[in-house]
Parts: C-alpha cells; structure tokens; sequence
C-alpha cells in the first residue's frame, strides 16, 4: 500500500507549478483573492450594435444602486483593458451591462461576449442615482446614455405607486433605439411613466435645447421635476448651459471626460521607465492611451479623471489636465494618466 508521504509527493508532481487556486478555479471560475470576477449568464442583443451582458459577481461584489457604474476589466491580445459601464438593471437584480459597440473594448465585448466568459470587476460606484425622496423627475437621455436612466427606471417605476417620471429620449431611428419594447409596455402599464421618442432620423433634426420649445413642447412641466442627463458631450453640454440659464436642477452622467476649448498643446516624447518604454505622444492623446498603444499594461479606471485608479508617479517633465488645459507637474507627483498629455517630453514611473 502507498504512504501517505508518496501519495502526496505524487499530488504535488502533479499539480506543481500550479497554487491552490489555480485549480479553485477550475472548479469555480469567480474564485479569486486577488481579482473581482463576473461569470457571464446571458448576451442579449439589444440593437444591430448593442448587448447587454449579465454577470453574476463573485465576493467582494456590493450590489448596486440604480443609475450606479462598475469598471469591468476585458482582456484583448494579452493586454487588460478596463472600461467603465453602467448598470443597466433595477436594483436588486442581478448586474448587467449594456454596451453599444464603438472602439476597441466596447466592440471585443459586443461582438466577442459568450454566456460562460469571465469579466474583471470593480464593486459598483457612481453618484448619478435616484433622489431619496420621490419627486417628478425628468431625464433626458440620448443613444447610450439611456442605461443609467433605464436602470432607474426599472427600479421605480414598477415599484412604486408615487411614481412621476418622464423620459425624453433621444436617438437615430426605433432600430438604433435600446430597450424601445420594454419602454413602451412600462408607459402602457403604468400612468407614472410618460416615454417621448425623439428619432432623428424620422424629424430632421436633433432636439434642440439650446431653446426651450423642443421640451416645452415634450413635457411642458419641466422647470418643475427634478432633471437627470446623460448622452454625447455636445447633447450634455447644451443641457447644462439651458439648466443653468433657467437656474433649474439637473445632474449629469458623462461617459468621458470633459475636454477643455484650446487644450492641445504641444505633446512630446514619453518614457515608461519601468517599461523600458518610449513613444512620441501627439497633444490628443493622453499618457494613458499612450502607454496601451505601446502595449503596456496601465493601470486604468473610468478614463475620465474621476476614480484616480491610473494614477502614476511623475519622473520628469510636465503634463498637461485635458479637462482645464492647465500644465502641471514636479517630479514624484501624481498623475491621472487618462486627463493628461505630454506638455513636452515625460518620464514616468510606470
Ligand atoms: C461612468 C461611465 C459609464 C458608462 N456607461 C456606458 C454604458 O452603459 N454603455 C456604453 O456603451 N458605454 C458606456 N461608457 C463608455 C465606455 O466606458 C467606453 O468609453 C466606450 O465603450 C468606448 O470604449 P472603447 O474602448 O470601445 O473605445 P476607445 O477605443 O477607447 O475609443 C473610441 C473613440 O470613441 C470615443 N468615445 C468613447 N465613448 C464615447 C461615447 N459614449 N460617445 C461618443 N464617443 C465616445 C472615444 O473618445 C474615442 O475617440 C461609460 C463611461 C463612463 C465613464
């Protein structure tokens, strides 16, 4: 009969190199101390360029509020790449993301997401959620900018009686149009919840809100309901700019950052010193973007200045924050990478 010492130098032959958790793993493929893990459960087509991808969380995972975001992690030749999606589900429901196909990640999640796939996680965060009481609200949303909105809507609508929500929303046609079905059984269901659609392919036109008569026109209460935007920059900005005017309320989701007028300046040479790295940088593209273009492994979060997760140890040069056009920096400093530009030739600690 075997010892145990010889059946356990034979276990160890055969799974040496391999940790313990290599073979959790293979037995659950969310076990992991070191990384947050989704298990893909479903890909569903929503348009002709959009899914939307449940996950089920592994631990460490806090469910999220309505209207929240959460950093999912895709790996693409090699490379780990991190983009930031909101929550498209009600709260309590099991986390998904809606992704509408654009650039490298969004497109590899669209078009390459399988049930069964693992994401990289970050736990829920975002500040873009519901009021704590209930009051008439307004959101304003155009083509992916719908998901936060969706997830809140899905979360109150259904539940509660009190319910006094319009959604004006914008997009090219009903094809391009997320979740267009289920939005208009909820507005047929339910008197607290009034859908406008605004195609714009159909009308000729964007809605206008450098004026009033577009939504004087969608929902003449307007100035009286607590207003919620998020869509493209330009659609967001003009929101801002009208919300200010009227000294109205109105919060704001962006899904990039905000570029300040005149920022570009001049770019430069940038070296990743513990990559042994070193590409020229034109003023439009950031240290961030830099670095994944070279191939490196950056650290990156929401990509718009707001996590501080890219942050990197300044070595030399100056940088300049695309969102106020302020060059900066001093040696040992830190900066996002996902604002900043070269402002001349940079070496950084990364
Ligand atoms: C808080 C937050 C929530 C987000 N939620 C969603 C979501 O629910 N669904 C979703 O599809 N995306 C969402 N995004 C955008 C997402 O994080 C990525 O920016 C987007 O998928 C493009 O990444 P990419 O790698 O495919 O494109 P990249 O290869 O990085 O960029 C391609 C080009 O597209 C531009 N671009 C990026 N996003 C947009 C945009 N929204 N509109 C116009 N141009 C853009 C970039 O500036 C760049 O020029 C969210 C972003 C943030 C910060």
């Amino acid at each position: 009969m075997p010892s145990i010492r010889l059946l356990s130098r034979l276990a160890s032959a055969f799974t040496t190199p391999r940790s313990p958790e290599d073979f959790l793993r293979l037995v659950d493929p969310l076990a992991s101390a070191r990384q947050l893990r989704g298990l893909v459960t479903s890909v569903v087509p929503e348009t002709a360029d959009s899914v939307t991808i449940r996950f089920r969380p592994g631990k460490g995972w806090n469910a999220h509020e309505a209207g929240q975001w959460a950093r999912i992690g895709v790996e693409i030749d090699g490379v780990r790449h991190w983009r930031s999606y909101s929550l498209s589900t009600g709260a309590g429901q099991d986390p998904a993301i809606t992704v509408t196909a654009m650039g490298k990640v969004s497109t590899a999640l669209v078009r390459g997401t399988r049930r069964g796939d693992v994401l990289f996680l970050a736990p829920p965060e975002g500040d873009f959620v519901l009021p704590e009481r209930p009051r008439p609200l307004l959101m304003l949303t155009a083509g992916s900018g719908l998901t936060p909105v969706m997830s809140m809507i899905r979360t109150l609508v259904p539940r509660r009686a009190d319910a006094d929500l319009v959604l004006v929303h914008s997009s090219r046609s009903p094809e391009d149009s997320l979740f267009r079905e289920e939005l208009l059984e909820l507005a047929d269901q339910f008197p607290g919840f009034r859908l406008v659609q605004w195609f714009t392919g159909e009308r000729g036109r964007r809605l206008d809100l450098a004026g009033t008569g577009d939504l004087d026109a969608a929902c003449p209460d307007w100035r009286d309901r607590a207003a919620y935007a998020c869509g493209p920059a330009e659609f967001l900005d003009a929101a801002e700019a009208l919300w200010q005017r009227e000294e109205g309320e109105l919060r704001v989701e962006r899904f990039a950052a905000v570029v300040a007028p005149g920022s570009g300046g001049e770019g430069g040479r940038v070296t990743f010193e513990k990559s042994d790295t070193e590409v020229e940088a034109d003023s439009a593209t950031t240290l961030l973007a830099a670095g994944e273009d070279a191939g490196l492994m950056m650290r990156s979060g929401c990509r718009m200045g707001i996590c501080h997760a890219c942050v990197t140890p300044l070595l030399s040069g100056q940088v300049r924050d695309t969102r106020t056009g302020e060059v900066h920096g001093e040696p040992g400093h830190l900066v996002q990478t996902c604002v900043s530009t070269a402002a001349g030739p940079v070496s950084l600690d990364a």
